[in-house]
């Protein structure tokens, strides 16, 4: 193995974007929750583990809190269920992803064990459940996801026939979609992403999270991308994997990529954000919303972390 260059050390999460309501405190907790999480993905970095162990332990925190819309806390479907989705991509071109899964406590350590199985990509519904129990990955009764602000929340938008992306929530708090995107000090980029969708979504709906191009791209050569906002506009856009390309064919700069990318969600009539990374050490956390929750730092620099704006 090549020696471990800090230098190279780029790291960004993000916790949902939206037109999220501004709040006295500035969603305090939120930015909290994100930091400490990514101080230790700085530790372990520094340390020398791998952008891909990385994404997937922050994303694997971000899961277990329910501050966010991924894992516990996740956002219930019509039926009061929490569907998961999530996905993993590793910058030399292996991916993982699982849909619409109910009862795999953390859908992002599934997603990684098909990345390292590389058989199949991705497993959906209790298909996705049967292949956590044969990869030994732990399960969790449905009741475990659910908290009472989102079982709320999700009575709200079903009596007003809404289904409501998570930060333009009327009904509470805003608690978004997760993701993590990482470089190593070896120079190998990662990318992860993990949600519950939208609030009162019909049973079975996937989202762009774990749809490989559309919410979540690594490629060593470009760059590596976790999405955030209307899932079904960033697949129709193929988001995720249509900034690789115009940074692999046309050259373009991680930022035009990005800019460009959200465009097209735009045109299409989407609004949302991304945090990507560079194989140059460019990073990006463009949003076309009020808001996005995220997190930030280069190397062993302080982290960042924002809301609105
Ligand atoms: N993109 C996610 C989805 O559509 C939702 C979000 O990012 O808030 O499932």
């Amino acid at each position: 193995m090549t020696d471990l260059k800090p230098q190279l050390i780029r790291f960004a999460l993000h916790g949902g974007a939206g037109d999220m309501p501004p709040k006295d405190h500035g969603y305090a907790e939120q930015q909290q929750a994100m930091r400490e999480i990514a101080e230790r993905a700085q530790a372990a970095l520094i340390a020398g583990t791998t952008a891909l162990d990385v994404v997937q332990q922050a994303v694997e925190a971000l899961e277990d809190c329910p501050l966010f819309n991924a894992g516990h806390g996740a956002v219930l479907n019509r039926e009061g269920v929490a569907e998961l989705d999530a996905a993993i991509m590793d910058g030399d071109g292996r991916a993982g992803a699982v849909g619409a899964c109910q009862r795999v406590r953390n859908p992002v350590q599934l997603a990684r064990a098909l990345l390292d199985d590389g058989r199949h990509v991705m497993f959906a519904g209790p298909n996705a459940d049967a292949a956590a129990q044969r990869h030994g990955i732990a399960l969790a009764d449905p009741a475990y996801f659910v908290t009472e602000l989102r079982a709320a929340q999700q009575k709200k938008a079903l009596a007003s026939n809404r289904i409501v992306l998570d930060h333009d929530e009327p009904f509470g708090d805003a608690k978004g979609t997760v993701g993590a995107v990482a470089r190593d000090g070896f120079g190998n980029l990662a990318a992860a992403t993990s949600t519950g969708g939208m609030t009162n979504k019909i049973p079975g709906r996937v989202g762009d999270s774990p749809i490989i191009g559309a919410g979540t791209w690594a490629n060593n050569a470009t760059c590596a991308v976790s999405a955030t906002g209307h899932g079904e506009s960033y697949i129709r856009a193929n988001l995720a994997a249509q900034m690789h390309w115009r940074m692999a064919l046309a050259c373009a700069s991680l930022e035009a990529a990005a800019d460009e990318a959200l465009e097209d969600v735009r045109e299409i009539g989407g609004t949302g954000g991304l945090i990507a990374i560079a194989a140059n050490g460019d990073m990006v956390l463009p949003h076309t919303t009020t808001g996005m929750f995220r997190a930030s730092f280069s190397g062993d620099g302080a982290v960042a972390t924002g809301a609105l704006d």
